[in-house]
Order: structure tokens, then sequence, then C-alpha cells
């Protein structure tokens, strides 16, 4: 038997109110809508959210389709190259990039797209192993490499990083620390005269209180909007 569950309809609805009274208006909130129904997503644009992050581009394309056009989507999970063709005819942000090669890839899609794609570059902050995110001990000499001139269709938007999965204070305060510090040499190396360098992306439902308070200008929030995956 299948019936409407209005218990569920209004969860996400009051669970994007809380969070709204809660989190500052200067943090933007990106809903992480991942494994979660068209159906879902559309109740929480029902309820005004419009800002909505998606970490696998097979998903995304499917999902995309069948939802308003003002979405703006934002992809936060790790994307390889050779999928970049398939996002950018659509996508706003990218939260993930972490390689020069991804950086001209996407440069290139969005000339053939005619689009300026705003690109958050990851940092790896946390303790737990990752292969994804520049890291946190050499970046300088890495993006040094880099001629930031070279993308006319990127908006080099800012920074993005997760932190542990932990439940110390401390650590985590530390990590988003580190974050905001890169952010901020980023700004004065290369971005100083990029207005739109201005963004940093940390916080998840676990953790924003603490991100919010060391600088975090989005958060990308899953399961405390949609419930449990
Ligand atoms: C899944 C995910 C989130 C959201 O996680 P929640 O704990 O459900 O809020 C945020 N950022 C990234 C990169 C994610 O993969």
């Amino acid at each position: 038997m299948s019936y409407p569950n209005y218990w569920f309809m209004s969860a996400i609805k009051n669970n994007l109110a809380e969070l709204r009274r809660m989190i500052p208006p200067r943090v933007r909130i990106i809903a992480v809508s991942k494994t979660k129904s068209v159906a879902d997503i559309q109740l929480a644009y029902d309820a005004g959210q419009r800002d909505f992050g998606e970490n696998y581009v097979q998903e995304m394309l499917e999902k995309v389709p069948h939802l308003p056009s003002d979405i703006v989507w934002h992809a936060i999970g790790h994307l390889q190259t050779n999928k970049v063709k398939f996002v950018a005819p659509f996508i706003h942000y990218i939260h993930s990039v972490d390689s020069e090669k991804l950086l001209v890839e996407l440069e290139k899609q969005a000339e053939k797209n005619n689009r300026i794609i705003n690109c958050l570059l990851q940092f790896h902050i946390a303790t737990e192993e990752s292969k994804f995110g520049f890291r946190a001990h050499n970046y300088q000499e890495v993006l040094d490499q880099i001629s930031w001139e070279g993308f006319p269709h990127l908006k080099i938007a800012g920074v993005m990083g997760m932190a542990s999965f932990v439940e110390n204070q401390k650590q985590l305060e530390s990590e988003f620390n580190t974050l905001l510090n890169i952010f901020l040499d980023l700004k004065q190396r290369y971005f100083s005269n990029t207005e739109s360098f201005k963004e940093v992306s940390m916080g998840m439902s676990a953790d924003w209180p603490i991100a919010v308070e060391h600088g975090s200008t989005m958060v990308r929030i899953g399961s405390s909007i949609f419930g449990t995956r």
C-alpha cells in the first residue's frame, strides 16, 4: 500500500526552517540531496530552498531534468575529468576542484557551453586518508605552478574542505581554522583583486556550528534536512 507520507513532507520543511533560524543569513545553506528522491528535493524547493548539492554525476543527470530550472546545482563530490562534459551545461558550483588538469578541462567545457562555472578549490584538512583535495602542507608549491589568468570561463570562488569524522571539538576547530587560513593566504597571494574569491565551504550536519563559528560562508547539509541516508 502506498500513501503520502505527511510526516516526512513536513519534516523536510521543518528541518529547513529550523536550520534557517539557527544559521546566520550570511551563510548559504547547500541542501545535500545525494541518494534522495526527486520528490524530496521538490519538497525542499517548495519550502524555498534553491541551492542543492550532489556527489555523483550520474545521479545528478537523472534528477536535474525533473526539477525546476532555477535550482542552483553544486557538485560536491570528486569529479573525474572525463565527466566534466556532462555537468558543464548546467552546473553552477564545483566544490571539489583539486588539480590543474581538472581546471583545464572545466575551462574547456565551460567555454564550449558559453558558460561561467564557479570553482572552489578543495583542500584535504582531515586526518583520515583521502586521495582528494590539495594537501594542506604543500599547496603553495602546487598552486604557484598554476596560471590563474588562464581560465576566463571559470570563477575561482573560494575553498572547500571536509573535517575529520570525530566528535573532538578542538580537533574540528583546528581543521576549520586550517582551511580558513588557507583561504586568507590564497586571497592575498593570487586573488586580492578577484571579488568573487570569497567562499569558504565547510560544515556538514554534524559539525556546521563549529564551521560557522570559524568563518564558513557555505554549509553543505544533507541528513539534518532529508533524514539519514
Ligand atoms: C554527503 C556530504 C555532505 C553532507 O553530509 P551530511 O552529514 O549528511 O550533512 C557534505 N559534503 C560532502 C562533500 C558530502 O559528501
